[in-house]
Protein backbone atom coordinates (compact mmCIF):
# COMPACT_ATOMS: atom_id res chain seq x y z
CA UNK A 1 0.00 0.00 0.00
CA UNK A 2 1.41 3.21 -1.15
CA UNK A 3 0.37 6.31 -0.48
CA UNK A 4 2.36 8.55 -2.31
CA UNK A 5 2.87 11.41 -0.37
CA UNK A 6 5.54 13.90 0.00
CA UNK A 7 7.02 13.98 -3.38
CA UNK A 8 4.59 16.36 -4.41
CA UNK A 9 3.56 18.59 -1.65
CA UNK A 10 5.36 21.33 -2.48
CA UNK A 11 7.74 21.70 0.46
CA UNK A 12 11.18 22.38 -0.35
CA UNK A 13 13.66 19.69 -0.64
CA UNK A 14 15.48 19.80 3.15
CA UNK A 15 18.92 19.83 3.09
CA UNK A 16 21.45 17.45 4.97
CA UNK A 17 21.66 18.48 8.90
CA UNK A 18 21.50 16.81 11.57
CA UNK A 19 17.82 17.34 12.62
CA UNK A 20 18.76 19.31 15.94
CA UNK A 21 21.28 22.01 15.57
CA UNK A 22 24.65 21.12 17.51
CA UNK A 23 22.98 17.56 18.41
CA UNK A 24 24.73 14.35 18.22
CA UNK A 25 23.40 12.69 14.77
CA UNK A 26 23.45 8.84 15.92
CA UNK A 27 20.05 8.96 17.74
CA UNK A 28 18.37 9.48 14.33
CA UNK A 29 17.90 7.61 11.22
CA UNK A 30 20.15 8.25 8.15
CA UNK A 31 17.75 10.32 6.64
CA UNK A 32 15.69 12.44 9.17
CA UNK A 33 16.61 15.75 8.87
CA UNK A 34 15.36 19.37 9.57
CA UNK A 35 13.89 20.94 6.56
CA UNK A 36 15.19 24.56 6.17
CA UNK A 37 10.94 25.27 6.90
CA UNK A 38 11.45 23.93 10.26
CA UNK A 39 9.96 20.74 10.07
CA UNK A 40 11.35 17.10 10.46
CA UNK A 41 11.37 14.76 7.78
CA UNK A 42 12.37 11.15 7.31
CA UNK A 43 12.94 9.59 4.07
CA UNK A 44 12.18 12.53 2.09
CA UNK A 45 8.56 12.72 4.07
CA UNK A 46 7.21 15.22 6.26
CA UNK A 47 6.34 14.68 10.12
CA UNK A 48 2.72 17.14 9.38
CA UNK A 49 2.43 15.09 5.99
CA UNK A 50 2.63 11.83 7.63
CA UNK A 51 0.57 12.60 10.82
CA UNK A 52 -2.17 14.13 8.31
CA UNK A 53 -2.30 11.00 6.14
CA UNK A 54 -1.59 8.52 8.77
CA UNK A 55 -2.85 9.61 12.01
CA UNK A 56 -0.82 9.75 15.47
CA UNK A 57 0.77 7.85 17.32
CA UNK A 58 2.68 6.67 14.30
CA UNK A 59 5.74 4.41 13.45
CA UNK A 60 7.73 6.24 11.01
CA UNK A 61 10.33 3.66 9.60
CA UNK A 62 13.26 4.99 7.56
CA UNK A 63 13.30 1.98 5.27
CA UNK A 64 16.83 2.79 3.32
CA UNK A 65 18.51 3.38 7.14
CA UNK A 66 17.27 -0.21 7.91
CA UNK A 67 19.06 -1.66 4.63
CA UNK A 68 21.91 -0.40 5.23
CA UNK A 69 22.06 -1.44 8.87
CA UNK A 70 21.50 -4.96 7.91
CA UNK A 71 23.52 -4.88 5.47
CA UNK A 72 26.49 -3.47 6.89
CA UNK A 73 25.75 -6.61 9.65
CA UNK A 74 25.22 -9.14 6.62
CA UNK A 75 28.65 -7.90 5.15
CA UNK A 76 30.76 -7.92 8.00
CA UNK A 77 30.15 -11.44 8.96
CA UNK A 78 30.26 -12.50 5.62
CA UNK A 79 33.72 -10.46 5.16
CA UNK A 80 35.62 -10.94 8.17
CA UNK A 81 34.59 -14.86 8.55
CA UNK A 82 35.29 -15.44 4.44
CA UNK A 83 37.18 -18.60 4.16
CA UNK A 84 40.11 -16.78 1.58
CA UNK A 85 41.41 -15.10 5.60
CA UNK A 86 41.59 -18.74 6.71
CA UNK A 87 37.94 -18.46 8.61
CA UNK A 88 34.63 -21.04 7.97
CA UNK A 89 31.92 -18.08 7.30
CA UNK A 90 29.67 -15.99 8.87
CA UNK A 91 26.27 -15.32 8.71
CA UNK A 92 24.09 -12.22 10.65
CA UNK A 93 20.37 -13.52 11.57
CA UNK A 94 17.88 -10.67 12.27
CA UNK A 95 16.52 -11.07 15.95
CA UNK A 96 12.78 -10.62 14.47
CA UNK A 97 11.57 -9.86 18.48
CA UNK A 98 12.59 -6.66 18.42
CA UNK A 99 10.16 -5.42 15.31
CA UNK A 100 9.01 -8.10 12.75
CA UNK A 101 6.59 -7.47 9.73
CA UNK A 102 6.73 -8.75 6.59
CA UNK A 103 9.07 -5.77 5.11
CA UNK A 104 11.27 -6.05 7.74
CA UNK A 105 11.81 -9.10 6.51
CA UNK A 106 12.20 -8.46 2.86
CA UNK A 107 14.51 -5.68 3.60
CA UNK A 108 17.12 -7.52 6.26
CA UNK A 109 16.48 -10.73 4.04
CA UNK A 110 17.46 -8.88 0.16
CA UNK A 111 20.46 -7.28 2.76
CA UNK A 112 21.32 -10.66 2.91
CA UNK A 113 20.35 -11.36 6.43
CA UNK A 114 18.65 -14.84 7.60
CA UNK A 115 15.78 -14.02 10.56
CA UNK A 116 15.75 -15.49 14.55
CA UNK A 117 12.24 -16.56 15.53
CA UNK A 118 10.79 -17.26 18.79
CA UNK A 119 7.21 -18.56 18.78
CA UNK A 120 4.52 -20.07 16.14
CA UNK A 121 3.59 -16.25 15.30
CA UNK A 122 6.95 -15.02 14.64
CA UNK A 123 7.69 -17.99 12.53
CA UNK A 124 4.59 -18.14 10.55
CA UNK A 125 5.06 -14.44 9.52
CA UNK A 126 8.77 -14.73 8.71
CA UNK A 127 7.97 -17.16 6.53
CA UNK A 128 4.93 -16.11 4.67
CA UNK A 129 6.78 -13.07 3.76
CA UNK A 130 9.16 -15.08 2.02
CA UNK A 131 12.42 -15.66 4.23
CA UNK A 132 14.76 -17.85 2.88
CA UNK A 133 13.80 -21.29 5.73
CA UNK A 134 17.68 -21.89 5.27
CA UNK A 135 18.44 -19.19 6.93
CA UNK A 136 15.80 -19.04 10.06
CA UNK A 137 16.33 -20.25 13.24
CA UNK A 138 13.61 -20.86 16.14
CA UNK A 139 14.45 -19.63 19.49
CA UNK A 140 12.24 -20.65 23.20
CA UNK A 141 13.00 -21.97 26.45
CA UNK A 142 9.47 -23.41 26.18
CA UNK A 143 8.94 -24.44 22.49
CA UNK A 144 5.49 -25.53 21.58
CA UNK A 145 4.89 -29.14 19.11
CA UNK A 146 3.15 -26.87 17.17
CA UNK A 147 6.42 -24.65 16.41
CA UNK A 148 8.73 -27.41 16.04
CA UNK A 149 6.49 -29.21 13.38
CA UNK A 150 6.86 -26.28 11.05
CA UNK A 151 10.28 -25.23 11.66
CA UNK A 152 11.15 -28.89 10.31
CA UNK A 153 8.13 -28.95 7.69
CA UNK A 154 9.46 -25.57 5.99
CA UNK A 155 10.86 -25.38 3.19
CA UNK A 156 8.73 -28.24 1.30
CA UNK A 157 10.13 -30.33 4.56
CA UNK A 158 13.82 -29.75 4.38
CA UNK A 159 13.32 -27.30 7.50
CA UNK A 160 14.85 -24.47 8.48
CA UNK A 161 18.52 -23.83 9.02
CA UNK A 162 18.24 -24.63 13.20
CA UNK A 163 16.41 -24.92 16.26
CA UNK A 164 18.03 -23.88 19.88
CA UNK A 165 17.63 -26.57 22.13
CA UNK A 166 17.17 -24.73 25.73
CA UNK A 167 16.59 -27.92 27.94
CA UNK A 168 17.01 -31.78 28.48
CA UNK A 169 13.43 -32.35 27.98
CA UNK A 170 13.25 -30.62 24.76
CA UNK A 171 15.56 -33.43 22.95
CA UNK A 172 13.51 -35.77 22.89
CA UNK A 173 10.00 -33.29 22.35
CA UNK A 174 12.06 -32.51 18.85
CA UNK A 175 13.14 -36.05 18.10
CA UNK A 176 10.08 -36.69 18.40
CA UNK A 177 8.43 -34.38 16.12
CA UNK A 178 11.31 -35.48 13.79
CA UNK A 179 10.63 -38.75 13.82
CA UNK A 180 6.61 -38.39 13.04
CA UNK A 181 7.56 -36.46 10.34
CA UNK A 182 10.10 -38.79 8.95
CA UNK A 183 12.78 -35.86 8.89
CA UNK A 184 15.96 -34.85 11.04
CA UNK A 185 16.20 -31.36 12.90
CA UNK A 186 19.63 -29.11 12.82
CA UNK A 187 20.01 -28.05 16.23
CA UNK A 188 22.41 -25.90 18.28
CA UNK A 189 22.74 -25.69 21.99
CA UNK A 190 22.16 -22.64 24.01
CA UNK A 191 24.64 -22.64 26.54
CA UNK A 192 24.10 -20.70 29.76
CA UNK A 193 28.08 -19.48 30.22
CA UNK A 194 27.79 -17.17 33.29
CA UNK A 195 28.84 -14.32 31.09
CA UNK A 196 26.45 -11.54 31.51
CA UNK A 197 26.71 -8.22 29.81
CA UNK A 198 25.10 -4.70 29.58
CA UNK A 199 26.52 -1.48 29.09
CA UNK A 200 30.18 -1.44 29.63
CA UNK A 201 30.87 -4.13 31.96
CA UNK A 202 29.66 -7.54 32.03
CA UNK A 203 30.17 -10.34 34.45
CA UNK A 204 31.78 -13.46 33.70
CA UNK A 205 30.35 -15.63 36.37
CA UNK A 206 26.98 -14.11 36.46
CA UNK A 207 24.23 -16.23 38.71
CA UNK A 208 22.71 -19.02 36.91
CA UNK A 209 19.24 -18.62 38.04
CA UNK A 210 17.82 -17.29 35.38
CA UNK A 211 15.63 -19.53 32.80
CA UNK A 212 17.45 -19.58 29.40
CA UNK A 213 20.11 -22.51 28.08
CA UNK A 214 22.04 -24.89 29.66
CA UNK A 215 24.67 -24.70 31.97
CA UNK A 216 27.98 -25.26 31.62
CA UNK A 217 29.32 -24.97 34.74
CA UNK A 218 26.99 -27.79 36.49
CA UNK A 219 27.23 -30.26 33.38
CA UNK A 220 23.79 -29.78 32.11
CA UNK A 221 24.85 -28.79 28.77
CA UNK A 222 27.07 -31.95 28.24
CA UNK A 223 24.22 -34.03 29.46
CA UNK A 224 22.33 -32.33 26.78
CA UNK A 225 24.49 -33.32 24.52
CA UNK A 226 24.81 -37.12 25.03
CA UNK A 227 21.36 -36.91 24.71
CA UNK A 228 21.54 -35.11 21.28
CA UNK A 229 24.54 -37.20 20.14
CA UNK A 230 22.21 -40.54 20.73
CA UNK A 231 19.10 -39.61 18.60
CA UNK A 232 20.04 -40.18 15.31
CA UNK A 233 16.92 -37.69 14.05
CA UNK A 234 19.13 -34.92 15.27
CA UNK A 235 22.14 -33.20 14.22
CA UNK A 236 24.35 -31.20 16.56
CA UNK A 237 25.12 -27.97 14.60
CA UNK A 238 27.12 -26.74 17.62
CA UNK A 239 26.71 -24.28 20.67
CA UNK A 240 24.52 -20.90 21.10
CA UNK A 241 25.23 -18.18 23.41
CA UNK A 242 23.28 -14.87 23.67
CA UNK A 243 25.05 -12.66 26.88
CA UNK A 244 22.64 -9.75 27.32
CA UNK A 245 21.43 -6.41 25.42
CA UNK A 246 22.80 -2.98 25.17
CA UNK A 247 26.05 -3.97 25.29
CA UNK A 248 28.61 -1.49 24.46
CA UNK A 249 32.62 -2.28 23.76
CA UNK A 250 33.88 -5.91 22.80
CA UNK A 251 35.18 -7.45 25.68
CA UNK A 252 32.26 -9.54 26.76
CA UNK A 253 31.70 -10.74 23.34
CA UNK A 254 35.33 -11.68 23.51
CA UNK A 255 34.85 -13.17 26.66
CA UNK A 256 31.75 -15.42 25.47
CA UNK A 257 33.69 -16.70 22.62
CA UNK A 258 36.45 -18.19 24.73
CA UNK A 259 33.88 -20.09 26.58
CA UNK A 260 31.95 -21.11 24.20
CA UNK A 261 34.89 -22.61 21.95
CA UNK A 262 36.39 -24.32 25.28
CA UNK A 263 32.83 -26.03 25.27
CA UNK A 264 32.85 -26.93 21.83
CA UNK A 265 36.54 -28.53 21.98
CA UNK A 266 35.61 -30.32 25.20
CA UNK A 267 32.44 -31.70 23.66
CA UNK A 268 34.96 -32.42 20.62
CA UNK A 269 37.46 -34.24 23.02
CA UNK A 270 34.90 -36.09 25.16
CA UNK A 271 32.63 -37.28 22.77
CA UNK A 272 34.39 -37.20 19.41
CA UNK A 273 31.53 -34.99 18.15
CA UNK A 274 33.08 -32.01 15.64
CA UNK A 275 30.57 -29.69 15.32
CA UNK A 276 30.62 -27.02 12.69
CA UNK A 277 28.67 -23.66 13.94
CA UNK A 278 29.07 -21.25 16.91
CA UNK A 279 26.43 -18.51 17.17
CA UNK A 280 26.84 -15.51 19.63
CA UNK A 281 23.92 -14.04 20.07
CA UNK A 282 22.87 -10.60 19.84
CA UNK A 283 23.12 -7.44 22.13
CA UNK A 284 24.89 -4.78 20.56
CA UNK A 285 23.95 -1.45 22.02
CA UNK A 286 22.38 1.77 20.45
CA UNK A 287 22.32 5.20 21.56
CA UNK A 288 18.66 6.46 23.02
CA UNK A 289 19.69 10.24 24.47
CA UNK A 290 22.00 12.67 24.20
CA UNK A 291 23.97 11.83 27.01
CA UNK A 292 24.05 7.98 25.93
CA UNK A 293 27.66 6.62 25.58
CA UNK A 294 28.29 6.39 21.67
CA UNK A 295 27.97 2.90 20.31
CA UNK A 296 30.35 0.51 19.46
CA UNK A 297 30.49 0.32 15.43
CA UNK A 298 29.53 -3.06 14.48
CA UNK A 299 32.95 -3.72 12.09
CA UNK A 300 34.31 -2.90 15.56
CA UNK A 301 31.95 -6.16 17.56
CA UNK A 302 32.50 -8.46 14.48
CA UNK A 303 36.58 -7.66 13.82
CA UNK A 304 36.56 -8.55 17.76
CA UNK A 305 34.24 -11.45 17.76
CA UNK A 306 36.91 -12.89 14.40
CA UNK A 307 40.30 -11.88 16.40
CA UNK A 308 38.69 -13.75 19.63
CA UNK A 309 37.59 -16.77 17.10
CA UNK A 310 40.98 -17.25 15.87
CA UNK A 311 43.04 -17.16 18.70
CA UNK A 312 41.20 -19.04 20.82
CA UNK A 313 40.69 -22.17 18.40
CA UNK A 314 44.40 -22.07 17.46
CA UNK A 315 45.10 -21.99 21.31
CA UNK A 316 42.68 -25.17 21.39
CA UNK A 317 44.20 -26.73 18.56
CA UNK A 318 40.58 -26.84 17.03
CA UNK A 319 38.81 -26.38 13.32
CA UNK A 320 37.37 -22.57 13.08
CA UNK A 321 33.53 -22.90 13.22
CA UNK A 322 31.70 -20.71 10.88
CA UNK A 323 30.18 -18.21 13.61
CA UNK A 324 27.03 -16.79 12.92
CA UNK A 325 25.13 -13.73 15.27
CA UNK A 326 21.82 -12.49 16.05
CA UNK A 327 21.52 -8.57 16.14
CA UNK A 328 18.21 -7.20 16.92
CA UNK A 329 18.00 -3.41 18.28
CA UNK A 330 21.12 -2.63 17.04
CA UNK A 331 19.28 -3.66 13.40
CA UNK A 332 15.93 -1.92 13.67
CA UNK A 333 16.15 0.46 16.89
CA UNK A 334 17.80 3.24 14.96
CA UNK A 335 15.84 3.50 11.87
CA UNK A 336 12.55 4.46 13.48
CA UNK A 337 10.73 7.47 15.23
CA UNK A 338 7.49 7.73 16.82
CA UNK A 339 5.04 10.70 15.85
CA UNK A 340 2.99 11.53 18.44
CA UNK A 341 0.34 14.26 18.22
CA UNK A 342 0.45 16.74 21.84
CA UNK A 343 -2.95 17.08 23.98
CA UNK A 344 -3.10 18.44 27.49
CA UNK A 345 -0.34 20.46 28.74
CA UNK A 346 0.10 21.13 32.86
CA UNK A 347 2.75 22.65 34.99
CA UNK A 348 3.82 20.94 37.61
CA UNK A 349 5.14 22.51 40.72
CA UNK A 350 7.99 20.57 42.11
CA UNK A 351 8.96 19.82 45.97
CA UNK A 352 11.94 22.72 46.80
CA UNK A 353 10.48 25.06 43.81
CA UNK A 354 11.44 24.81 40.22
CA UNK A 355 8.72 23.67 37.29
CA UNK A 356 7.71 20.83 35.18
CA UNK A 357 5.74 21.02 32.04
CA UNK A 358 3.41 17.38 31.98
CA UNK A 359 3.23 17.02 28.17
CA UNK A 360 0.90 14.39 27.23
CA UNK A 361 0.79 12.72 23.96
CA UNK A 362 -1.79 10.42 22.23
CA UNK A 363 -0.11 7.14 22.93
CA UNK A 364 2.35 6.08 25.90
CA UNK A 365 3.07 2.85 26.99
CA UNK A 366 0.69 0.85 25.37
CA UNK A 367 3.21 1.68 22.11
CA UNK A 368 6.73 1.98 24.20
CA UNK A 369 6.16 0.12 27.54
CA UNK A 370 10.33 0.40 27.73
CA UNK A 371 10.34 3.34 29.92
CA UNK A 372 8.18 1.55 32.69
CA UNK A 373 9.65 -1.50 31.98
CA UNK A 374 12.98 -0.80 32.27
CA UNK A 375 13.58 2.37 33.33
CA UNK A 376 14.37 3.53 29.62
CA UNK A 377 15.34 6.51 28.66
CA UNK A 378 14.16 8.65 25.52
CA UNK A 379 14.18 11.69 24.26
CA UNK A 380 11.79 13.67 22.09
CA UNK A 381 12.02 17.13 19.83
CA UNK A 382 9.19 19.16 18.19
CA UNK A 383 8.32 18.15 14.44
CA UNK A 384 6.71 20.19 12.95
CA UNK A 385 8.49 23.56 13.38
CA UNK A 386 11.18 25.20 15.14
CA UNK A 387 10.99 27.30 17.72
CA UNK A 388 13.53 29.86 18.88
CA UNK A 389 11.21 30.22 22.45
CA UNK A 390 13.78 29.36 25.61
CA UNK A 391 14.10 25.00 26.59
CA UNK A 392 11.71 24.32 29.42
CA UNK A 393 11.58 21.19 31.15
CA UNK A 394 9.39 18.84 30.49
CA UNK A 395 8.51 15.47 30.81
CA UNK A 396 6.44 13.64 28.08
CA UNK A 397 3.64 11.67 29.12
CA UNK A 398 0.96 9.13 27.84
CA UNK A 399 -2.84 9.06 28.50
CA UNK A 400 -3.16 6.00 30.22
CA UNK A 401 -4.29 5.37 34.01
CA UNK A 402 -1.24 4.90 35.29
CA UNK A 403 1.12 7.61 36.58
CA UNK A 404 4.29 5.38 35.49
CA UNK A 405 3.11 5.92 31.85
CA UNK A 406 6.25 7.78 30.72
CA UNK A 407 7.49 8.60 27.10
CA UNK A 408 10.78 10.78 28.61
CA UNK A 409 10.91 11.43 31.71
CA UNK A 410 13.31 14.93 30.84
CA UNK A 411 13.53 16.41 28.00
CA UNK A 412 13.93 20.24 27.23
CA UNK A 413 11.26 21.46 24.99
CA UNK A 414 10.28 24.87 23.65
CA UNK A 415 8.44 27.65 25.76
CA UNK A 416 5.48 27.38 23.84
CA UNK A 417 5.15 23.78 23.19
CA UNK A 418 1.25 23.73 22.32
CA UNK A 419 -1.54 21.57 22.00
CA UNK A 420 -1.22 20.06 18.23
CA UNK A 421 2.34 20.30 18.05
CA UNK A 422 3.90 16.95 16.97
CA UNK A 423 6.81 15.29 18.76
CA UNK A 424 8.90 13.22 17.28
CA UNK A 425 11.18 9.93 19.70
CA UNK A 426 13.95 8.47 17.99
CA UNK A 427 15.51 5.03 18.05
CA UNK A 428 11.55 3.40 19.24
CA UNK A 429 12.03 0.53 15.99
CA UNK A 430 13.18 -2.44 18.70
CA UNK A 431 11.11 -3.43 21.37
CA UNK A 432 8.49 -0.85 20.91
CA UNK A 433 6.06 -2.15 18.69
CA UNK A 434 6.53 -5.64 19.23
CA UNK A 435 6.10 -5.06 22.89
CA UNK A 436 2.82 -2.64 22.39
CA UNK A 437 -0.51 -3.84 24.10
CA UNK A 438 -3.91 -2.78 24.31
CA UNK A 439 -3.75 -1.47 27.88
CA UNK A 440 -7.18 0.88 27.88
CA UNK A 441 -8.35 -0.13 24.78
CA UNK A 442 -5.95 1.91 22.78
CA UNK A 443 -5.34 0.58 19.10
CA UNK A 444 -1.99 -0.42 18.37
CA UNK A 445 -0.40 2.34 16.03
CA UNK A 446 -0.13 2.37 12.39
CA UNK A 447 3.89 1.77 11.26
CA UNK A 448 4.69 3.62 7.92
CA UNK A 449 8.29 2.92 6.10
CA UNK A 450 9.31 5.94 4.01
CA UNK A 451 11.91 5.94 1.42
CA UNK A 452 12.93 8.60 -1.38
CA UNK A 453 9.90 10.90 -0.40
CA UNK A 454 6.71 7.78 -0.47
CA UNK A 455 4.99 6.42 2.41
CA UNK A 456 3.66 3.03 2.55
CA UNK A 457 1.74 1.96 5.46
CA UNK A 458 3.74 -1.48 6.31
CA UNK A 459 1.43 -2.34 9.55
CA UNK A 460 -1.96 -1.04 9.88
CA UNK A 461 -3.10 1.19 12.23
CA UNK A 462 -5.80 -1.34 14.69
CA UNK A 463 -9.25 -0.55 13.88
CA UNK A 464 -12.17 -0.01 16.59
CA UNK A 465 -13.75 -3.24 14.90
CA UNK A 466 -10.17 -5.45 14.97
CA UNK A 467 -9.84 -3.73 18.71
CA UNK A 468 -13.46 -5.47 20.09
CA UNK A 469 -13.27 -8.44 17.41
CA UNK A 470 -12.45 -11.01 20.13
CA UNK A 471 -15.38 -9.45 23.03
CA UNK A 472 -17.91 -11.63 23.09
CA UNK A 473 -20.94 -9.56 23.48
C1 LIG B 1 16.72 -10.80 22.21
C2 LIG B 1 17.67 -11.75 21.62
C3 LIG B 1 18.54 -11.32 20.61
C4 LIG B 1 18.60 -9.90 20.12
O1 LIG B 1 19.04 -9.04 21.11
P1 LIG B 1 19.30 -7.48 20.76
O2 LIG B 1 19.70 -6.92 22.07
O3 LIG B 1 18.02 -6.94 20.26
O4 LIG B 1 20.37 -7.45 19.73
C5 LIG B 1 19.37 -12.27 20.05
N1 LIG B 1 19.36 -13.55 20.45
C6 LIG B 1 18.54 -14.00 21.43
C7 LIG B 1 18.56 -15.41 21.80
C8 LIG B 1 17.68 -13.11 22.04
O5 LIG B 1 16.86 -13.55 22.99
Amino acid sequence: MSAGVGEADGLPVGSLICPEPGERPDLWSWTTLRRPDGELEIGGVAASVLAREFGTPAFVLDRADLAGRAQVWATAMAEEFWEGYGMAGGDAFYAGKAFLCSDVVRVVSQAGMGIDTASLGELTLALRAGADPAMVGLHGNNKLDEEIELALSAGEGAGIARIFVDSLGEVEQIAAVARRLGTRARVMVRLKTGIHAGGNEYIATSHEDQKFGVSVADGSALEVVAAISARPELELLGFHNHIGSQILGTEAFVAAVRVVLEFRARVEREFGLATPEVDLGGGVGIAYTGVDAAPTPVIEVVRAIAAAVREVCGELGTSIPRVSVEPGRSVVGPTTVTLYRVGAIKDVTLEGGGVRRYVSVDGGMSDNIRPALYGAQYTATLANRLSGEAPVRCRVVGKHCESGDIVVHDVDLPADVRTGDLLAVPATGAYGYAMASNYNLLAKPVVVACEGGRASVVVRRQSMEHLLELDVQ
